[in-house]
């Protein structure tokens, strides 16, 4: 069996003409013989609107019943792109991500995926039916429904691809692949033709939400290439894939944290327990040093309810624990930008010379970053972005 995994977006499912367009792109690629798996997140913003309608109910909601409510965005996105195939003569059947065989741990609302068993995936492919997946949402040891994190249908994608043995996942957005920055807050922001998955992993840990961080994580490694393409509309595509030589002394573009949460702490904290409290979160800088001072950042856009999390842990630390921000954060991306000496010297000037405060400058080992007030991300990205040298590598200089 030839089989592809796609994946569609929430922005692109939004309207029914939308919908309708993707199960038309969908049914085309079986007429052409393929075996479809489509993984579809909640559509439009209803993944937000549940959380808040949630929020209404009960100021603390449990995790657990959180995950319930959130998995029926994506489960009523699956079963309604079915139901468009069917009226478009194809055979497709929706399922639920436990019924797709995902398995994930029991952390709640951030869960990761284990396994995948595609048994009952790859039978209705057989039948010749398309797969129709409910994205971000797996099955716990316990045998209830989790939820993967805002953005976790990447992930999904990812790990179907690999459970299929598709060796290649498309997903499919509102941007026709991965740009040197975010198009809406850089506007002569220019797509990158290819980019490594370890290039893409930096970039997405530094705030480029195009792609979840997670699903690059799953790709690297069970070796799955992602291509990124435009839903709707003419467009080109991004080749995300292993290539240990690829861009490997290039920047390969800016990416920035709107907010983050600063979780400081000194040395009369229970860091222990601070550090298992935080474990589930993607944690965009630990700086945890035993027994003396320090402090998380914590990206706010992957909180379901960040309030939430900056009250509980006052709650439950009141030593040596102090919440505080938000704070931004802006980076210049790849290989060159970690290793380049003076980077942080460069980062620093340019901004402060635009009259841009930076609170602090970090380097790591592909990137270099600046914290900043929030108010100065757009600005800041943009003289990044003219200031860095960015590189795309062409498919031809790798092949
Ligand atoms: P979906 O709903 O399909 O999952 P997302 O909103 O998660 O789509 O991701 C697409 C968005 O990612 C784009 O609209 C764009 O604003 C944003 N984005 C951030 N960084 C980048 C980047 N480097 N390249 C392209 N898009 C980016
Ligand atoms: N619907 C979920 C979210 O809004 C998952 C996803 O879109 O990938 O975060
Ligand atoms: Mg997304």
């Amino acid at each position: 069996m030839d089989i592809i995994v796609q994946k569609y977006g929430g922005s692109s499912l939004a309207e029914d003409g939308q919908l309708r367009a993707v199960a038309q792109r969908v049914a085309r690629c079986r007429e052409e013989g393929k075996a479809v798996v489509v993984v579809v997140s909640a559509r439009g913003k209803t993944t937000s609107q549940l959380l808040a309608r949630a929020g209404k109910l009960n100021s603390n909601p449990e995790h657990r019943e959180l995950d319930m409510l959130l998995a029926a965005g994506e489960q009523a996105s699956a079963s309604m792109l079915s139901l468009a195939l069917h009226d478009l003569g194809h055979e497709a059947v929706s399922l639920t991500g436990p019924q797709a065989g995902v398995k994930t741990c029991d952390a709640h609302m951030n869960a990761r995926i284990k396994t995948v068993d595609p048994e009952r995936m790859l039978e209705t492919l057989e039948e010749g039916k398309i797969v129709v997946v409910a994205g971000f949402q797996g099955e716990s040891p316990e045998g209830d429904i989790t939820t993967l994190g805002r953005g976790g249908s990447d992930t999904t994608a990812v790990a179907l691809a690999a459970a299929v043995g598709a060796g290649r996942c498309e997903i499919y957005s509102d941007v026709d692949g991965v740009y040197t920055a975010d198009p809406r807050k850089v506007p002569d922001a220019t797509r990158l033709s290819m980019i490594s998955l370890a290039e893409m992993k930096t970039l997405a840990h530094h705030g480029a939400g195009v792609l979840n961080e997670r699903a690059i994580d799953y790709a690297i490694e069970h070796g799955v290439t992602i291509v990124c393409r435009k839903a709707h509309g003419e467009g080109g595509e991004t080749i995300v894939r292993a290539e240990p030589g690829l861009g490997r002394s290039r920047i390969v573009g800016v990416a920035c944290h709107d907010e983050l949460l600063q979780v400081e702490f000194d040395e009369s904290a229970d860091h222990e327990n601070l550090h298992e409290r935080l474990d589930d979160l993607d944690i965009f800088v630990p700086e945890l040093a035993e027994g003396e001072s320090g402090r998380y950042l914590i990206s706010i856009g992957q909180l379901a309810d960040d309030e939430g999390l900056a009250n509980s842990i006052r709650e439950e630390f009141e030593k040596g624990v102090v919440v505080g921000g938000p704070i931004a954060s802006v980076s210049a991306v790849g290989y060159k930008a970690g290793s380049e000496e003076g980077a942080e010297d460069i980062a620093r000037k340019e901004l402060e010379s635009e009259g841009i405060a930076v609170h602090e400058v970090m380097r790591f080992e592909h990137a270099v970053t600046c914290l900043i007030d929030c108010n100065a991300v757009e600005r800041a990205m943009q003289i990044f972005h003219d200031r860095f040298e960015i590189t795309d590598t062409e498919v031809a200089d790798v092949a």
